[in-house]
Protein backbone atom coordinates (compact mmCIF):
# COMPACT_ATOMS: atom_id res chain seq x y z
CA UNK A 1 0.00 0.00 0.00
CA UNK A 2 1.72 3.05 -0.90
CA UNK A 3 1.10 6.16 1.52
CA UNK A 4 0.50 9.85 0.63
CA UNK A 5 1.07 13.28 2.59
CA UNK A 6 -1.28 14.66 4.92
CA UNK A 7 -0.69 18.57 4.84
CA UNK A 8 -2.77 20.36 7.66
CA UNK A 9 -2.54 24.40 7.59
CA UNK A 10 -4.45 26.94 9.27
CA UNK A 11 -4.58 29.75 12.31
CA UNK A 12 -2.71 29.21 15.71
CA UNK A 13 -5.02 27.19 18.49
CA UNK A 14 -7.59 25.68 15.59
CA UNK A 15 -6.21 21.91 16.62
CA UNK A 16 -4.16 21.03 13.99
CA UNK A 17 -1.54 19.63 16.62
CA UNK A 18 -3.96 17.79 18.17
CA UNK A 19 -5.74 16.18 15.18
CA UNK A 20 -2.36 16.38 13.40
CA UNK A 21 -1.18 14.16 16.04
CA UNK A 22 -4.16 11.60 16.68
CA UNK A 23 -4.28 11.45 12.78
CA UNK A 24 -0.63 10.32 12.42
CA UNK A 25 -1.17 7.79 15.37
CA UNK A 26 -4.26 6.24 13.43
CA UNK A 27 -2.39 5.85 10.45
CA UNK A 28 1.01 4.80 11.42
CA UNK A 29 2.45 8.13 10.18
CA UNK A 30 5.00 10.28 11.46
CA UNK A 31 4.02 13.79 12.39
CA UNK A 32 6.01 16.57 12.08
CA UNK A 33 4.99 19.66 13.87
CA UNK A 34 6.82 22.55 12.05
CA UNK A 35 5.35 24.96 14.24
CA UNK A 36 7.73 23.58 16.41
CA UNK A 37 10.72 23.70 14.49
CA UNK A 38 9.73 27.85 13.81
CA UNK A 39 9.60 28.12 17.54
CA UNK A 40 13.03 26.32 17.94
CA UNK A 41 14.40 28.75 15.91
CA UNK A 42 13.14 31.38 17.57
CA UNK A 43 14.55 29.98 21.28
CA UNK A 44 18.07 29.90 19.73
CA UNK A 45 17.59 33.48 18.33
CA UNK A 46 16.61 34.50 22.06
CA UNK A 47 19.21 32.89 23.55
CA UNK A 48 22.09 34.01 21.26
CA UNK A 49 20.44 38.03 20.97
CA UNK A 50 20.24 37.14 17.32
CA UNK A 51 19.31 40.59 15.15
CA UNK A 52 16.60 40.21 13.51
CA UNK A 53 17.38 43.03 11.29
CA UNK A 54 21.33 41.89 10.79
CA UNK A 55 21.04 38.96 7.78
CA UNK A 56 24.26 38.14 8.31
CA UNK A 57 23.98 37.09 12.08
CA UNK A 58 20.44 34.67 11.07
CA UNK A 59 22.34 33.29 8.37
CA UNK A 60 25.41 32.17 10.88
CA UNK A 61 22.72 31.36 13.30
CA UNK A 62 21.16 29.43 11.16
CA UNK A 63 24.09 27.16 10.43
CA UNK A 64 24.80 26.47 13.80
CA UNK A 65 20.93 25.02 14.47
CA UNK A 66 19.82 21.15 14.30
CA UNK A 67 16.34 20.06 15.51
CA UNK A 68 15.61 17.16 15.34
CA UNK A 69 12.32 15.00 16.88
CA UNK A 70 12.36 12.23 19.60
CA UNK A 71 9.40 10.14 20.54
CA UNK A 72 8.86 10.23 24.25
CA UNK A 73 6.97 6.53 25.39
CA UNK A 74 6.55 7.47 28.79
CA UNK A 75 4.67 10.70 27.36
CA UNK A 76 3.45 9.01 23.90
CA UNK A 77 4.63 12.38 22.29
CA UNK A 78 7.16 13.30 20.43
CA UNK A 79 9.42 16.26 21.39
CA UNK A 80 11.62 18.87 19.47
CA UNK A 81 15.14 18.67 20.36
CA UNK A 82 17.73 21.94 19.53
CA UNK A 83 20.98 20.94 19.25
CA UNK A 84 20.73 17.87 21.58
CA UNK A 85 18.60 19.72 24.12
CA UNK A 86 15.09 18.90 24.63
CA UNK A 87 13.50 22.13 24.03
CA UNK A 88 9.64 21.01 24.11
CA UNK A 89 8.57 23.07 26.71
CA UNK A 90 10.71 25.72 26.74
CA UNK A 91 9.59 26.24 23.05
CA UNK A 92 5.83 26.71 23.98
CA UNK A 93 6.47 29.39 26.47
CA UNK A 94 4.56 32.51 26.19
CA UNK A 95 8.00 35.02 25.15
CA UNK A 96 8.46 32.61 22.09
CA UNK A 97 4.85 32.62 20.91
CA UNK A 98 5.76 36.62 20.96
CA UNK A 99 8.60 36.84 18.81
CA UNK A 100 8.08 33.20 16.76
CA UNK A 101 5.99 35.49 13.67
CA UNK A 102 8.59 37.77 13.32
CA UNK A 103 11.20 35.08 13.17
CA UNK A 104 9.56 33.29 10.48
CA UNK A 105 8.97 35.91 8.49
CA UNK A 106 12.64 36.09 7.68
CA UNK A 107 13.08 35.04 4.19
CA UNK A 108 16.72 32.65 4.89
CA UNK A 109 14.89 31.10 7.97
CA UNK A 110 11.59 29.83 5.65
CA UNK A 111 14.14 28.58 3.18
CA UNK A 112 16.45 26.28 6.30
CA UNK A 113 13.07 24.97 7.25
CA UNK A 114 11.23 24.57 4.03
CA UNK A 115 14.15 22.30 2.80
CA UNK A 116 14.30 19.98 6.43
CA UNK A 117 10.92 19.95 5.95
CA UNK A 118 10.92 18.37 2.27
CA UNK A 119 13.18 16.60 3.44
CA UNK A 120 11.12 14.91 6.06
CA UNK A 121 8.19 13.85 3.56
CA UNK A 122 10.52 12.46 0.93
CA UNK A 123 9.15 8.60 1.73
CA UNK A 124 5.96 9.95 2.24
CA UNK A 125 3.72 8.80 5.23
CA UNK A 126 3.48 11.41 7.31
CA UNK A 127 1.22 14.11 8.73
CA UNK A 128 2.89 17.58 8.71
CA UNK A 129 1.03 20.52 10.20
CA UNK A 130 2.28 24.39 9.38
CA UNK A 131 1.12 27.76 7.96
CA UNK A 132 1.98 26.50 4.44
CA UNK A 133 2.47 23.10 3.93
CA UNK A 134 -0.04 22.24 1.32
CA UNK A 135 0.81 25.60 -0.35
CA UNK A 136 4.64 25.85 -0.74
CA UNK A 137 6.25 22.67 1.31
CA UNK A 138 4.10 20.09 -0.37
CA UNK A 139 1.88 21.54 -3.15
CA UNK A 140 1.01 17.98 -4.40
CA UNK A 141 0.04 16.32 -1.38
CA UNK A 142 -2.70 14.22 -1.93
CA UNK A 143 -4.69 15.57 1.33
CA UNK A 144 -4.91 19.16 1.77
CA UNK A 145 -6.70 20.34 4.89
CA UNK A 146 -7.53 24.32 5.87
CA UNK A 147 -8.15 24.70 9.63
CA UNK A 148 -9.99 27.65 11.29
CA UNK A 149 -12.44 28.46 14.43
CA UNK A 150 -13.60 31.25 16.16
CA UNK A 151 -11.07 33.67 17.57
CA UNK A 152 -11.90 33.34 21.37
CA UNK A 153 -12.37 30.03 21.25
CA UNK A 154 -8.89 29.41 19.68
CA UNK A 155 -7.73 31.79 22.19
CA UNK A 156 -9.71 29.92 25.21
CA UNK A 157 -7.77 26.77 23.92
CA UNK A 158 -4.55 28.82 24.05
CA UNK A 159 -5.15 29.68 27.29
CA UNK A 160 -5.97 26.37 28.83
CA UNK A 161 -3.07 24.49 27.27
CA UNK A 162 -0.78 27.08 28.99
CA UNK A 163 -2.47 26.41 32.09
CA UNK A 164 -1.56 22.99 31.83
CA UNK A 165 1.78 24.03 31.53
CA UNK A 166 1.67 26.51 34.38
CA UNK A 167 1.66 30.02 32.25
CA UNK A 168 -1.17 31.48 33.49
CA UNK A 169 -1.58 34.16 31.12
CA UNK A 170 -4.60 36.53 30.74
CA UNK A 171 -7.14 36.47 27.72
CA UNK A 172 -6.59 39.96 26.04
CA UNK A 173 -2.52 38.92 25.77
CA UNK A 174 -3.54 35.62 24.55
CA UNK A 175 -6.00 37.00 22.18
CA UNK A 176 -3.62 40.40 20.99
CA UNK A 177 -0.56 37.50 20.30
CA UNK A 178 -3.30 35.24 18.29
CA UNK A 179 -4.38 38.35 16.58
CA UNK A 180 -0.74 39.96 15.76
CA UNK A 181 0.89 36.07 14.43
CA UNK A 182 -2.15 35.98 12.50
CA UNK A 183 -1.83 39.13 11.02
CA UNK A 184 2.03 38.49 10.69
CA UNK A 185 1.53 35.04 9.24
CA UNK A 186 -0.98 36.27 6.46
CA UNK A 187 0.77 38.92 4.91
CA UNK A 188 4.44 38.25 5.04
CA UNK A 189 6.05 38.43 1.56
CA UNK A 190 7.30 34.69 1.66
CA UNK A 191 5.17 31.43 1.81
CA UNK A 192 2.16 33.37 3.66
CA UNK A 193 -0.69 31.72 5.14
CA UNK A 194 -3.37 30.83 2.54
CA UNK A 195 -6.28 28.55 1.78
CA UNK A 196 -4.65 25.98 -0.78
CA UNK A 197 -7.58 25.97 -3.75
CA UNK A 198 -7.73 21.93 -3.14
CA UNK A 199 -7.93 22.15 0.52
CA UNK A 200 -11.02 20.91 2.27
CA UNK A 201 -12.12 23.47 5.00
CA UNK A 202 -12.23 22.17 8.28
CA UNK A 203 -13.86 24.62 10.86
CA UNK A 204 -13.26 23.44 14.82
CA UNK A 205 -15.58 25.81 16.22
CA UNK A 206 -18.58 23.73 17.10
CA UNK A 207 -17.10 19.93 16.91
CA UNK A 208 -14.84 17.88 19.24
CA UNK A 209 -11.55 16.76 19.18
CA UNK A 210 -12.71 13.23 18.05
CA UNK A 211 -15.34 14.44 15.33
CA UNK A 212 -12.34 16.41 13.90
CA UNK A 213 -9.39 13.82 13.66
CA UNK A 214 -12.72 11.23 12.53
CA UNK A 215 -13.06 13.62 9.55
CA UNK A 216 -9.50 13.92 8.47
CA UNK A 217 -8.67 9.85 9.02
CA UNK A 218 -11.57 9.25 7.06
CA UNK A 219 -9.99 11.49 4.00
CA UNK A 220 -6.55 10.21 4.51
CA UNK A 221 -8.05 7.04 4.24
CA UNK A 222 -10.23 7.33 0.88
CA UNK A 223 -7.72 9.27 -0.80
CA UNK A 224 -5.25 6.12 0.04
CA UNK A 225 -7.08 3.89 -1.53
CA UNK A 226 -8.18 6.27 -4.81
CA UNK A 227 -3.66 6.65 -4.82
CA UNK A 228 -3.55 2.46 -4.83
CA UNK A 229 -6.59 2.14 -6.93
CA UNK A 230 -4.78 4.47 -9.45
CA UNK A 231 -1.71 2.49 -9.28
CA UNK A 232 -3.44 -0.59 -9.96
CA UNK A 233 -4.76 0.46 -13.00
CA UNK A 234 -1.43 1.78 -14.47
CA UNK A 235 0.21 -1.58 -13.68
O1 LIG B 1 1.82 26.13 14.95
P1 LIG B 1 2.38 27.12 15.95
O2 LIG B 1 1.36 28.07 16.48
O3 LIG B 1 3.22 26.49 16.99
O4 LIG B 1 3.39 27.99 15.04
C1 LIG B 1 4.11 29.05 15.60
C2 LIG B 1 4.44 30.06 14.53
O5 LIG B 1 5.39 29.51 13.61
C3 LIG B 1 3.30 30.55 13.66
O6 LIG B 1 2.56 31.61 14.25
C4 LIG B 1 4.02 31.01 12.40
O7 LIG B 1 4.54 32.32 12.57
C5 LIG B 1 5.19 30.06 12.32
N1 LIG B 1 4.98 29.00 11.36
C6 LIG B 1 5.22 29.27 10.03
N2 LIG B 1 5.12 28.28 9.12
C7 LIG B 1 4.83 27.03 9.47
C8 LIG B 1 4.56 26.72 10.83
C9 LIG B 1 4.62 27.74 11.77
O8 LIG B 1 5.50 30.40 9.67
N3 LIG B 1 4.79 26.07 8.55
Amino acid sequence: MQKIIVAIDGYSACGKSTTAKAVAARLGYSYIDTGAMYRAVTLYFCEHYVSLTNPREVEDALKKIRIHFTYNPALCKSETYLNGLNVEDEIRKMYISAKVSEVSALVPVRREMVKQQQLMGQKKGIVMDGRDIGTFVFPDAELKLFMTADLMVRARRRQMELAGREEFIGIEEILDNLKKRDFIDTTRAENPLTQAKDAYVLDTTNITTEEQVNYVADLANSKTIAKNAVNVNRS
